[in-house]
């Protein structure tokens, strides 16, 4: 059940601080990349202008950076003394020539953009974006051959992926046991033990396309090679020997594929005006939760409800009311933060929780109850202050239907006791 329960939208946690160095003598577009950058991401930018102040900034703090944007000096200058301090760098160049790419590649750039004008930064922005989403990527080669192997996960840390790799399919599936966050897997046809194609038929039963990409790859010239892996559930197939810049093109695209799927998840389970889950969520997590549950676990389902809603929506207006609906979400968001929250319907709202505090006290529930009618808001400039009541129960054996309409009940009990008020009792150890 725990698995299932971790399953919350992620709350932004406080940012660890990441250096990008820019080495640009083009001030206003240093100065446009360091704002736009430190506006989107966590990162702070330091912006040089001279070779010789990159130079002693290096030495100074060898070790601060965690990429660079650099222009492109014809003699590769820049570049070579980044590369030597072992920084990742994406090279800024003036003008498209199929030779300097050659040589930008060869010097293993991350990757290279072409700059149109000094205020345009997006897709330099979209390259550290990229990058800083990486480091939280796992991608796992699978591949026989040692060399190959040994490139491709070279390039790929390049672009900061977390890599593992390992050359045969019976100890990839070893590895997915420890690392079921493995996002991106690249496998190989021609292997011992089991072939790439085999590979991917066992383990896409367990690991569907929409959480983890898969992609072929073989050096074999036959073309029905490509469809076997695609239809064997494959994301996608490159032929090898490859180049790295059409890999990670290829690459990309899957990951971003993945996170429109992920955002459209999202927004599916997410109510529009709260932030919080939706009914629909509620209901789908919670009765999984329900068949989970084990000899001894704790269910408890809080209902709560704004009191005098429509009074505040009569009042001060419906934007207002929105305002107050916000409000409390936020505040149960925050205070339920291990727990499912929802928004069940209009000002009413549902907590889910399996934790075993409840099964003796509802102290904590009471807490809330006093945390929301002792705030005083300003909103629009009205001054407002309101309550909530709530209905509890925990687990006694029934259906997730059988508690919400036991928890309602008592919703209406509080409603009818006097409003701002919870209702329910734990019902003890079970022992
Ligand atoms: P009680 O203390 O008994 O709960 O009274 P109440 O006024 O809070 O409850 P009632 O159910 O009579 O009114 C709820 C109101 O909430 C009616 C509806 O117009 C309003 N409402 C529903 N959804 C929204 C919304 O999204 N935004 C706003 N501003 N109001 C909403
Ligand atoms: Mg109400
Ligand atoms: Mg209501």
């Amino acid at each position: 059940m725990a698995a299932k329960h971790t399953r919350k939208l992620s709350r932004p946690k406080k940012p660890a601080e990441f250096y990008v160095l820019v080495l640009e003598q083009d001030v206003a577009f240093a100065q446009s990349l360091k704002f736009d950058l430190e506006r989107r991401l966590p990162v702070k930018v330091v912006t040089v202008h001279s070779l010789s102040a990159t130079r002693l900034l290096l030495k100074r703090n060898p070790h601060q950076f965690f990429l660079s944007i650099s222009a492109v000096a014809k003699d590769f200058k820049q570049i070579d003394l980044l590369k030597s301090f072992n920084i990742p760098v994406i090279a800024v160049i003036d003008q498209y020539e199929d030779a300097l790419r050659d040589q930008l590649i060869k010097k293993n750039v991350l990757d290279y953009v072409v700059k149109t004008t000094s205020a345009d930064t997006t897709y330099v922005c979209d390259l550290v974006a990229r990058a800083f989403k990486n480091k939280t990527i796992k991608v796992l080669v699978i591949d026989d051959s040692k060399v190959s192997q040994f490139v491709i996960a070279r390039e790929l840390a390049l672009q900061k992926f977390q890599v593992m790799q390992v050359d045969n399919g019976v100890g990839a599936a070893g590895i997915l046991e420890k690392h079921a966050d493995i996002k991106l897997i690249l496998v190989d046809y021609h292997m011992k033990l089991i072939d790439g194609i085999s590979f991917v038929k066992q383990i896409r039963a367990h690991y569907p396309k929409d959480r983890m990409l898969i992609i072929g790859m073989s050096t074999s010239t036959d073309p029905r090679l490509a469809v076997k892996f695609l239809k064997a559930g494959a994301n996608d197939f490159i032929h090898k020997p490859f180049n790295f810049e059409m890999m990670l093109c290829r690459i990309n695209q899957n990951l971003d594929m993945l996170d429109a799927v992920e955002y459209a998840k999202q927004l599916s389970n997410v109510d529009y005006l709260s932030n919080v889950f939706n009914r629909r969520y509620f209901f789908e997590q919670g009765n999984q939760i329900v068949r989970d549950l084990k000899k001894g676990d704790v269910l408890t389902v809080v209902m709560i409800d704004i009191d005098y809603f429509k009074i505040i929506n009569d009042v001060y207006g419906h934007d207002v009311g929105d305002e107050v609906i916000k409000d409390i979400a936020t505040a149960l968001k925050q205070y339920f933060s291990e727990d499912i929250v929802a928004r069940m319907g209009g000002e009413e709202f549902a907590v889910m929780s399996t934790s075993p505090q409840y099964l003796t006290s509802y102290e904590r529930i009471k807490r809330f109850r006093e945390k929301i009618a002792n705030q005083v808001l300003t909103i629009k400039g009205n001054t407002i202050q309101y309550s909530c009541s709530m209905g509890v129960s925990s687990y006694v054996g029934k259906s997730l239907d059988g508690m919400l309409v036991q928890a309602d009940r008592l919703l209406y009990l509080a409603k009818q006791n006097g409003r701002n008020r919870v209702e329910g009792e734990p019902i003890g150890s079970t022992d």
